[in-house]
Parts: structure tokens; C-alpha cells; sequence
């Protein structure tokens, strides 16, 4: 879905951007990076095409880490000042976005389709009726894009 004005930036306002879609796919992933990188209880991603990211101000600092299972790399961009991640960027997928939609000026819309490595959840984080549920990660991504696509379609 094609949107307007969807804008987002880091806790000090150094970091702004903006996005012109909302994206591929939602997902909420309860891996232990994803807990100790948000210093939560899980992880959201907003899987975007990299051409619908535009950064608008700022320049954002990078850490980049491995995954463990197979070495691919993740480049996190976060802000220097304030230390808020807004994006991840992959080295075998450098066509897409990993945004950190909890930077976004305007959160509500946002509604994971997919749980992820929910095998490390947190005991007391319940997984909502209807949404797909995966132990590790999926193994087939189609279906987590289909999911948002159908989500989105319904949407206003
Ligand atoms: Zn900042
Ligand atoms: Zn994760």
C-alpha cells in the first residue's frame, strides 16, 4: 500500500525519515538479539523495499553484527547522539529495510501478521489468536508476505 507522509526519526530528532509504503511485512521476533537490542521483551520489524526509505536528516551510525546461524550480516543503523536504532540493513538482501517501526510518528497501524523465534519468547508474552507463529525463523517467507498483503488489502 502506497502511503503519504509516513515519517519517523530516533528519541532526539537527529534522525528523520521517511517512508513511502508500508512495506512488505510486519513481524514481532522474540530472539534473544532482538530482546537485548530493544532491551525488551521482543523485536518488531517493518520489512521494506529500500527504495521506500528515504533518511531526510542525520547521519546515522552503523554496528554491524553476524547472524549466528549462517554469518550473513546485519548492518544496524543507529543514532549516535541518542542511540536509537531506526533501520537494519542486510548484506545478502541489500534491496530491503529492516525499520524499527516503533520509531514511526504514527504507531497504530501497526499490527505484526507473524511471531518469530518464539521458542525464546518470554513465558508470559501471549501470541494472539490469528497471527502466523513460528518456533525459529520461517522457513518459507511467502506465506508472512501473503499474510501482510491480505492484512494491509483490509485495512484503510
Ligand atoms: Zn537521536
Ligand atoms: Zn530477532
Amino acid at each position: 500500500m502506497t502511503v503519504e507522509g509516513h515519517e519517523g526519526g530516533c528519541l532526539c530528532g537527529a534522525l528523520r525519515y521517511r517512508i513511502s509504503s508500508r512495506g512488505l511485512a510486519l513481524t514481532a521476533c522474540h530472539c534473544t538479539d532482538c530482546q537485548r537490542s530493544s532491551g525488551s521483551a521482543f523485536g518488531m520489524s517493518l520489512i521494506l523495499l529500500r527504495d521506500s526509505v528515504q533518511l531526510t536528516q542525520g547521519t546515522p551510525r552503523t554496528f554491524t553484527k553476524e547472524f549466528e546461524d549462517d554469518g550473513r550480516l546485519k548492518h544496524n543503523k543507529f543514532c549516535g547522539e541518542c542511540g536509537v536504532r531506526i533501520w537494519t540493513e542486510f548484506s545478502k538482501l541489500p534491496q530491503i529495510l529492516n525499520v524499527k517501526p516503533g520509531t514511526l510518528d504514527d504507531a497504530k497501524w501497526l499490527n505484526p501478521v507473524a511471531h518469530i523465534w518464539v521458542r525464546s519468547k518470554q513465558p508470559w508474552v501471549p501470541i494472539p489468536d490469528g497471527v502466523l507463529s513460528f518456533e525459529t525463523q520461517p522457513a518459507d517467507f511467502g506465506i508472512v508476505l501473503k499474510a501482510f498483503a491480505d492484512q494491509q488489502a483490509h485495512a484503510k
